[in-house]
């Protein structure tokens, strides 16, 4: 068979492919059963094998999320986790902010909610209001009266995209807004200390810095510990 450059979707083209994708593989066609010309090894292509071996994980690594029981909850802020937006927007933060993103997103946060799942506290019920109502992330953000005024400066800075969890916790532009919320809350200050973001005037005009062989943006981070 013989694979034609340029007629991508054309049948007899598409099976040349999908035979040499499993020959690079190593799924051929025992020796024996080859005409003796073609019983010689033939040179497997590095880059093909690589391209291979990463679609394979590639595929695996969204099968089982889509299996998990987080993706449920996930599919309400992004569709396509583990995502490379997630990925953008994790990359730009230090390390205990990208965690606490993700705990967010997945509701495994220290909120009073989980805390009670884990038998930590004794009423998974908000302590910031009096409306009697579970503390979850939702809650948090976008309801609880306990936190008017962070919430109204949210407003202020990011307008309408402050009444969505879904912009909230799945975008590059809001994410620093984000955490000067929950830095004005001081909610998660007992479990993460400090969480206010230097402003990017302050982390220098420069822009991005990386740490050798930590392959993260840091960009002036203030904190000293891994967090
Ligand atoms: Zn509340």
């Amino acid at each position: 068979m013989r694979w034609v450059p340029g007629h991508k979707g054309i049948e007899g083209n598409e099976l040349a492919d999908q035979e040499a994708k499993k020959a690079a593989r190593g799924d051929s066609s025992p020796v024996e059963d080859l005409p003796g010309w073609l019983r010689a090894k033939l040179p497997i292509s590095l880059s093909r094998l690589r391209q291979t071996l990463n679609a394979t994980i590639t595929t695996r690594a969204h099968e089982e999320w889509k299996d998990s029981p987080r993706a449920v909850k996930m599919d309400r802020i992004d569709e396509d986790m583990p995502s490379k937006k997630y990925c953008k927007i994790a990359y730009s933060l230090p390390r205990r902010h990208a965690s606490l993103l993700i705990q967010l997103r997945t509701e495994h946060v220290p909120l009073r909610r989980h805390l009670h799942r884990m038998q930590l506290v004794d009423s998974p019920n908000c302590q910031h209001c009096d409306r009697g109502v579970r503390e979850m992330v939702f809650h948090y953000l976008l309801e609880c009266p306990g936190y008017r005024n962070a919430r109204a400066r949210l407003e202020r800075e990011i307008g309408p995209a402050a009444k969505s969890i879904r912009h909230l916790l799945n975008s590059t532009e809001t994410v620093r807004a984000l955490f000067r919320f929950v830095h004005d809350t001081g909610r998660f200050t007992a479990t993460y200390g400090d969480l206010a973001l230097a402003e990017p005037e302050e982390r220098g005009k420069k822009g991005k810095k990386k740490t050798p062989g930590r392959g993260r943006h840091v960009e002036g981070r203030q904190e000293t510990g891994d967090g």
